[in-house]
């Protein structure tokens, strides 16, 4: 664990395995309660500095980070393969993700500005000044291990708060190596802190009922995140969530349905479907279901899995038994109620794949809202295609889940591409366009999918408090 600018034991150590082979890499330090409490103690320490050292000071850290996670870019990727699964060409790409947002919010440190407000006495003046809220805490999530971990430690150090970090347990070793490089980097002690552990509860604990802590900033699934938020609520402290996803993809009859397909199977089978944006709801209008189907049908089929440091590997592992349990379980309900396998459907257990969590990349169309793929989050390679007649019906189903993270439309009607935009209660839409995220775009969902924004101009927002000064002259 990384602590007060020391790298410390925990009680003992923990392993992490890779989920391709089974095979132990490493093994992490058992941290618990009382590390929590030391880690908050070291922020609370380095607060007053960090706070005071000013945006210029904090954008050239930020800014070293940014440079030497670049230069690392192929050792942190071949890491992130082995510790989580996703092909490394994949595992390159999340890497210079999470390095645009330290670059980001290196560049948003400076951009911290107050106001003068005009008052109606004329002997008074107000100011208003934005503060760093204080001592963060923050816990991520396994799928993507590194830039899950920028997203909330660039934009806290940005505004000038210090931050103890829980990363996944699975995910340890892509967080210390994330660490090192804060710390080589010049990061001063107690700024930015890591309590690693297998035991997450006792931690997030401390995390949310330690009065000392003025914010916490959680990445993971609904469940956890509300009792998160529960806890916290005593407090007042403020509290960003981003959590689970159930996206709409919906397709209409005037857009190129095997342009649509090939972004459907693009954008479902990212991080072997292990995202929050990835799209769990394929809205297709029948009129063109056929050339559709058959274009998404010869992609799926054409997903190869495999471990992620061969370069022929589309599709990587899942990260558990449980993952692979949770998508078994609801493929064959949707076959037991009717669904139509076109592709897919089984776990991979040939060729080496049975030491790890592989699931064949899988079609499944006639899906029905009876089913629980059309309620519950996957959270794997499955595709369920649901035809629609009309625009109203489709938006009505698309809004129809307590989700609202991201959602993607594909029209070439420019009228029907805006109704789409304003219609649906998704945080994110992505018009013809897959890949809606970016460290400049506000990045975060409403409804049961959370709350704040990460990234762009929002995401320091998120760590700022607004003072007002009231001055009679
Ligand atoms: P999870 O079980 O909620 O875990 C997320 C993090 O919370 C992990 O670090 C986990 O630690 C920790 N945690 C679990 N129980 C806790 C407790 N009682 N107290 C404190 N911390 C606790 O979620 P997951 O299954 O790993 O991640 C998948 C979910 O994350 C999906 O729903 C996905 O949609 C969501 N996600 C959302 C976004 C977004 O930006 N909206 C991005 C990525 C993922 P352990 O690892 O030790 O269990």
């Amino acid at each position: 664990m990384y602590i007060n600018g020391q790298w410390q034991p925990g009680a003992g150590d923990f392993a992490v395995f890779n989920p391709a082979s089974g095979e132990r890499i490493g093994l992490a330090p058992e941290g618990g309660a009382d590390d929590a409490r030391a880690a908050i103690d070291a922020a609370c320490a380095a607060f007053p500095a960090w706070a005071a050292a000013g945006a210029y000071e904090r954008s050239a850290k930020l800014y070293r980070a940014w440079e030497l996670m670049m230069a690392k870019r192929e050792e942190l990727a071949r890491l992130m393969t082995a510790e989580q699964g996703k092909p490394l060409r994949m595992a390159l790409t999340e890497v210079k993700y999470a390095a645009d947002f330290l670059l980001w919010f290196a560049e948003e440190a400076k951009r911290v500005y107050g106001e003068i407000i005009p008052s109606a006495r004329a002997d008074q003046r107000f100011l208003v000044r934005r503060e760093p809220v204080g001592v963060v805490c923050a816990i991520t999530p396994w799928n993507y291990p590194v830039s899950m971990i920028t997203r909330k430690v660039a934009p806290a150090l940005a505004a000038g708060c210090t931050i103890v970090l829980k990363p996944a347990e699975s995910t340890p070793l892509c967080a210390m190596a994330v660490f090192r490089i804060l710390e080589e980097a010049g990061i001063p002690a107690g700024v930015a802190n890591l309590v690693t552990t297998s035991a997450p509860a006792p931690v997030g604990e401390v995390f949310c009922t330690d009065p000392r802590v003025r914010k916490l900033s959680f990445t993971g699934s609904t469940e956890v995140g509300r009792m998160l938020y529960q806890r916290a609520a005593a407090q007042f402290k403020r509290v960003s969530l981003e959590l689970g996803g159930h996206a709409p993809f919906i397709v209409f009859e005037d857009a190129d349905p095997v342009h649509a397909a090939k972004g459907a199977a693009a954008v479902k089978f990212l991080n072997t479907g292990q995202a929050c944006i990835s799209p769990n709801r394929i809205f297709v209008q029948r009129s063109i279901a056929e050339p559709f189907l058959r274009t998404l049908e010869a992609r799926v089929a054409a997903q190869r899995a495999g471990d992620g440091m061969d370069d022929k590997s589309t599709v990587g592992p899942l990260f558990s038994q449980r993952a692979i349990d949770k998508v078994e379980a609801q493929v064959q309900d949707a076959l037991a109620l009717g669904a139509t396998l076109h592709t897919g459907g089984k776990r991979l257990t040939e060729g080496g794949l049975e030491r790890g969590f592989f699931y064949a990349p899988t079609l499944l169309s006639a899906v029905t809202p009876a089913m629980r793929i059309y309620r519950e989050e996957t959270f794997g390679p499955v595709a369920p295609v649901i035809l629609f007649d009309t625009e109203q019906e489709a938006l009505a189903m698309a809004n129809d889940t307590h989700y609202g993270l991201a959602s993607y439309v594909y029209t070439q009607n420019l009228a029907r591409a805006m109704r789409m935009f304003e219609g649906l209660q998704f945080g994110m839409v992505g018009i013809n366009d897959i890949n809606p995220t970016s460290a400049a775009a506000p990045f975060g969902g409403i409804k049961d999918s959370g709350l704040g924004r990460e990234g762009a101009r929002q995401g320091i927002e998120e760590y700022l408090e607004t003072k007002l000064g009231g001055f009679s002259i």
